[in-house]
This record gives C-alpha cells, sequence and structure tokens, in this order.
C-alpha cells in the first residue's frame, strides 16, 4: 500500500475567492479538496509531515519572493479587502530599461510577487504552503526505493523562481526534485501530468540539465492558462537544452492520445537515465472537471500510472490540482493503484 504523507496545516488556506476578468468569482482550490482525497484513501497509512527548514526551498526560489509570502498578509493594509490583491504588474514593458525596486507600499509590492488575480492571499495561506513544502521533503526522507504519496496543498507547479501564481504559492515539485538531487540521485525527473503546463516548475529548471521537466497538458496556445508557457519548441536553454519536454494537447484529446503522450515521457525518462521521478499529480484533465477539455476518464488515469509505475524507480507524487469534488479522491487513488500495480 501506498503511504500518504499529509500536513495539519492544509487546510488553513481559504483562498476566499479569486478575481478573474475584474470579476470575484468563488474559488476553486478550497480546503474541501483535502477532505475528498483523504476519505478516499482513508484505508492506506498516513505519515504527518515533519517540519524542515528553509535551505531546499530558497535553492528553488528567491529569497526575496519566500520573505514576501511570509510576511505579506501581517503587512496588509486596512483596504476594505479580506484578501492580499494586487492590482499593479510591474512587467517588463512597464520597466523598459528601469531597475525593478521594492515599492514602499505593500499594495503595490503585491503585483511584483504574483502574477495574476486568482491567487490571493489570506490569513493561513502562509501556513498550508509552508506546510506543503513539508510534506515535499517528508515524502524525500520517506520514499526508499517505493513510492509515496503526498497531499499538497495548495499545489505548486505553477510557481516560479520569483513569482507565485495560478493557485499556487511554493513549488513543492520543485522542492522535492531539488531534495532527491541532494540525497545522491545525479538525474531526477519531473513529471507533471496535471491539465495544465507547469510554467512554475519548467522555470525552476529551465537552464538545468540535472532534472528533466516532462509535460503533457491542454495546449496554452489553443487559449488555456497559463498562456505564455507551455509550447512544444520550448526544450531548455544551456545545460538545461533537451531537459524540457512539452507536449501540448489539444482540447477534446481524450485516454487514447493522452496515454500516447505519458508512453513518450515515459520513453524520455528512460533515456534521460533518472534514477528518481517525481510526478505533479493533477487529476483536472479529467471529464468531469470544470478546469479542462482533455476529457480523461478514471481508467485512463490508472493506466497512466502503470505506464510511470513500471520505470521502477523511487517516486514521489505530489498533489496539484482537480477540481471536481466528488471524482477527486477516486481520481488520485486509481493513479496511484496504477503506480504501485
Ligand atoms: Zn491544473
Amino acid at each position: 500500500m501506498i503511504r500518504v504523507v499529509r500536513s495539519t496545516h492544509a487546510r488553513d488556506h481559504v483562498p476566499g475567492a479569486e478575481i478573474w476578468l475584474g470579476t470575484t468569482t468563488p474559488g476553486t482550490e478550497v480546503p474541501e479538496r483535502v477532505d475528498a482525497i483523504e476519505s478516499a484513501l482513508a484505508d492506506w497509512p498516513t505519515i504527518e509531515a515533519v517540519s524542515h527548514g528553509d535551505d531546499v526551498l530558497l535553492a528553488v526560489h528567491d529569497d526575496a519572493l519566500v520573505e514576501h509570502l511570509r510576511t505579506v498578509w501581517d503587512r496588509w493594509g486596512d483596504y476594505g479587502v479580506d484578501r492580499v490583491t494586487p492590482y499593479l504588474f510591474p512587467t517588463a514593458g512597464m520597466l523598459g530599461d528601469l531597475p525593478m525596486r521594492e515599492p514602499s507600499a505593500v499594495h503595490g509590492a503585491a503585483g511584483r510577487y504574483g502574477y495574476d488575480t486568482m491567487t490571493l492571499i489570506g490569513p493561513g495561506t502562509w501556513e498550508a504552503a509552508r506546510g506543503a513544502v513539508d510534506v515535499a521533503l517528508t515524502c524525500v526522507d520517506e520514499v526508499g526505493e517505493g513510492v509515496i504519496y503526498g497531499l499538497t496543498r495548495p499545489p505548486g507547479h505553477h510557481v516560479t523562481r520569483a513569482a507565485y501564481g495560478g493557485s499556487c504559492y511554493l513549488n513543492n515539485a520543485a522542492v522535492a526534485a531539488e531534495a532527491l538531487r541532494r540525497a545522491g540521485h545525479e538525474r531526477v525527473a519531473i513529471v507533471d501530468i496535471d491539465a495544465h503546463h507547469g510554467n512554475g516548475t519548467q522555470d525552476v529548471f529551465y537552464a538545468r540539465g540535472d532534472v528533466l521537466y516532462a509535460s503533457l497538458h491542454v495546449d496554452s496556445g489553443a487559449g488555456w492558462f497559463p498562456h505564455y508557457a507551455g509550447f512544444a519548441e520550448e526544450t531548455g536553454i544551456g545545460a538545461g537544452k533537451g531537459a524540457n519536454l512539452n507536449i501540448p494537447l489539444e482540447p477534446g484529446t481524450g485516454d487514447m492520445r493522452w496515454l500516447d503522450a505519458i508512453m513518450r515521457i515515459v520513453q524520455q525518462v528512460m533515456d534521460y537515465g533518472a534514477t528518481a521521478m517525481v510526478i505533479s499529480l493533477g487529476v483536472d484533465a479529467a471529464a468531469d472537471d470544470p478546469e479542462s477539455p482533455l476529457e480523461i476518464t478514471r481508467s485512463g488515469y490508472f493506466r497512466a500510472g502503470e505506464l510511470l509505475g513500471a520505470l521502477a524507480i523511487p517516486t514521489v507524487a505530489l498533489q496539484e490540482g482537480g477540481y471536481h469534488l466528488p471524482t477527486l479522491g477516486p481520481l488520485v487513488r486509481a493513479t496511484l493503484e496504477g503506480l504501485e500495480h
């Protein structure tokens, strides 16, 4: 049976809302996701996450981002809104040749570190995000030669080295991959099966040859988040050239072509020679999910697990997306059952 690592802080983050196209909508990355997953895995052994220091976290994220997330809720002013909400984004186009500055007003700084208006920060956001990092690190401590699952909430694959967004605050999968490197694995693969491209994880490792990032996802070029990354021609730079694989898929892809893409990724991981793997386990490519049109079934997820499990290398599976509460838990379970098959 697969062991489940969890954090007592996983429910502390309550998004409150998402602001999408200027409209306040209910958040989808809700604490109830934890209940849905825990109840589906209730008969599996659980491990409580152990608190870890910041060394690995600060190897994948800029100090300034981590410090901002740690302190911004306490510094947030009396603006009449109950979440940290960016309003101004210092884009490359705005700054031109000017240096980036640290604004004196906290409402001015919010858009320096957050790149969208959907990912709001409230009273328990830091505790939950930092708890998820401890889940990832505890998984690496405990994985041994087998498979382990970390119930990381909030998810993390959209967080770049320097900025958060996409309902993510700290990049749990990147932290796990870095920790596996430090545990002695010369080459680590991150396989991202979430419906969306993990632009954050790609960014963290884009110039590194020691961590392969491979993702299949709904085509960003067909109008899907994150819009600006996830294209097939993004293959890495410098030492990372060839260690980044994106497989964009068209809406309505379905199991057969999705599993073909998984097989391509499995082949790439073998050719690369990875001795350990992190799976960014989002299940929002499912047919019932409101966030994606890829239409993957439960048996598709089980088969994906089997294909990845056949690599037979130490595997840390971490939760990313998945927003349809009635099917979320069973889909996660099906994938994990395939992995240990
Ligand atoms: Zn997603």
